[in-house]
């Protein structure tokens, strides 16, 4: 197969379908190549939660969050911890917070896709500042209604400018004359397939989805990678052609810094090898050690700074860590991040919500406990005792110590609310004065309540890559003397998100599906 055409657009994630979607409303004829099958269009969006920073949006309004692109652009500035040479993601994130009502909320609601009506306060910072405010949205229908929206949108220009090519894997760009022509690779049947290009976007996504490499890249500060990580992207998300970019002369940076979330379990029913379900963890749950002590000094609480736990738990003896609670607690805490375990938002399903935000998620907690082993129910403390040294098979816990951390916790809260004294439950109560938080955040109660009890084995699970191929704000390739390569784009993940890191160190959680859309339509502008 031999193909010619105005931009090639490599990989059909969402950055891919609005790349395409722009330059076919402005009249190019278009070409999408895809390793995965028509029906995995849109990528890792038509699984992911949907979850969005924006800033200034009338929901916010509603709620009486003041919000600007300037205390946006603060909060973002202290969470990324850039430095000095950081330009290209610095001009990302400010181009982020000015456009995302515009070109993310708007362009959106064009696109007949909407939000609920809460606004959530995630990543709000612990030792660092994060959101001031809360602006985490979520979609109505989750990510996979935006993915749905565009392909309405996009697959009736089939028929005349755009050819979709599936099962087919890029392996290299092609040069003439200092310039990107296009790509070479071989289709699952290993057919050779060559197509040629004006322009060329590289929308490949992240490259966590191939664990050595997510572990070759861990933080050198944070001492080795943890021996098992669960991928909670992509095999396909392999990093190959950021490898080919920079081969062709083009910048990776950042690569160190990684999204990844801090309680994963192997997914129950794996589509391959080694994934995994990143769980929210439960703020009410207990933190603990291999052995059953509570992580510390610093309780370890989630909402304030994912970074912050991935690196604590990485600095574990242990690969794994538990988190302990109790059935009334998971009823009410206990979540999992995408759609496929959000059937209500996914399939906008209002009362089917309200019912399970009312009386708790019993439908995940029985999926749960019947389906994954790292999801050990008990009646008693003996009991579950005992299952977790089975499912660890090192009988690591010992039930004197996981007595002891659990008596200490309930007795603390046992003396009454003006004695609380810890950290954990501090932020529990600031947690809570938010009204989306407080509907699914206990009010601090002893864990052995005569509730069924229920721990969790948890380990890191790899998610999304904050750095990348290093572009500009037109989304054009740079070489290391931060030159454009003539030819060629790179967008979505695989840029990181902009400018090959646009998040820096950490992200204000919610700024990936967005920032595909902004490097897309950048790209896209540039273009024509
Ligand atoms: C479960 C889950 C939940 C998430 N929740 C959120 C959320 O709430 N909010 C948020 O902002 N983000 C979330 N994310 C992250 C977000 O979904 C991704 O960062 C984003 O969708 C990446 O889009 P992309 O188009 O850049 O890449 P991808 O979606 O990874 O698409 C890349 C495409 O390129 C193709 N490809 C790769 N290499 C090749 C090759 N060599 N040849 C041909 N094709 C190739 C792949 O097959 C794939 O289709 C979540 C992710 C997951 C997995």
């Amino acid at each position: 197969m031999n193909q010619q055409t105005d931009t090639l657009v490599i990989g059909a994630g969402l950055a891919g379908l609005v790349t395409a979607y722009e330059l076919l409303k402005k009249g190019q004829r278009v070409c999408i190549v895809d390793a995965q099958p028509r029906e995995k269009m849109g990528g890792l969006a038509k699984i992911a939660f949907g979850g969005m920073a924006i800033v200034g949006t009338p929901e916010q309004k509603k709620k009486g969050v003041k919000d600007s692109p300037e205390l946006a652009l603060k909060d973002w500035y202290s969470f990324a911890e850039f430095s000095d040479d950081d330009i290209y993601p610095k001009a990302w994130a400010k181009h982020y917070v000015e456009h995302s009502l515009e070109d993310v909320y708007y362009y959106m609601k064009a696109l007949d896709v909407s939000f609920l009506p809460a606004v959530n306060w995630v990543e709000r910072g612990l030792f660092i500042p994060g959101n001031s405010v809360p602006r985490y949205h979520i979609i109505w229908g989750c990510s996979a209604r935006l993915v749905s929206q565009l392909l309405a949108q996009i697959l009736p220009f089939e028929s005349d400018k755009l050819q979709l090519v599936f099962n087919s894997t890029v392996e290299e760009l092609t040069r003439e004359n200092r310039k990107i022509t296009g790509c070479k690779g071989a289709s699952q049947q290993g057919k050779a397939f060559e197509i040629k290009a004006e322009n060329t976007v590289v929308a490949c996504g992240g490259f966590t989805g191939n664990i050595e490499r997510v572990k070759q890249n861990w933080p050198t500060d944070w001492g080795k990678a943890p021996e098992v990580i669960l991928n909670g992207s992509h095999p396909g998300n392999n990093g190959v052609l950021h490898d080919e970019v920079a081969r062709q002369g083009g910048q990776l940076t950042h690569m160190q810094d990684m999204w990844n979330y801090a309680a994963g379990i192997p997914h129950p029913e794996p589509e391959y090898e080694g994934q995994g379900l990143s769980l929210i963890p439960c703020k009410s749950a207990l933190w603990l050690d291999h052995k059953g002590r509570r992580i510390g000094p610093q309780p370890l609480v989630t909402g304030f700074d994912t970074n912050y736990l991935c690196q604590q738990l990485s600095q574990q003896e242990k690969p794994y860590s538990w988190q302990l609670l109790n059935k009334r607690i998971a009823l009410k805490e206990f979540a999992i991040s995408g759609s496929e375990h959000n059937p209500m938002i996914r399939d906008r399903r209002l009362s089917g919500l309200l019912k399970e935000l009312v009386f708790g998620n019993h439908r995940l907690f029985e999926q749960m406990s019947d389906k994954s082993a790292e999801f050990v129910v008990a009646d008693n403390l003996s009991q579950l005792h005992e299952k977790m040294n089975s499912l660890t098979a090192d009988n690591a816990v010992n039930l004197d110590v996981l007595t002891r951390t659990i008596n200490d916790f309930d007795a603390m809260v046992a003396r009454g609310k003006h004695q609380w004294n810890d950290d954990q439950i501090r932020r529990i109560l600031h947690a809570r004065q938010w009204g989306s938080d407080k509907l699914r955040t206990c009010y601090p109660k002893p864990i052995l309540d005569g509730s069924p009890l229920v721990a969790i084995k948890v380990n890191i699970i790899s998610r999304k890559s904050l750095g990348g191929i290093q572009t500009n704000l037109h989304s054009q390739v740079l070489d290391n003397a931060n030159n454009p390569l003539a030819g060629l784009y790179a967008v979505g993940e695989a840029a990181g998100f902009g400018g090959g890191g646009a998040s820096g160190k950490r992200s204000l959680e919610g700024t990936f599906l967005s920032g595909c859309l902004l490097t897309a339509q950048q790209a896209a502008k540039a273009l024509t």
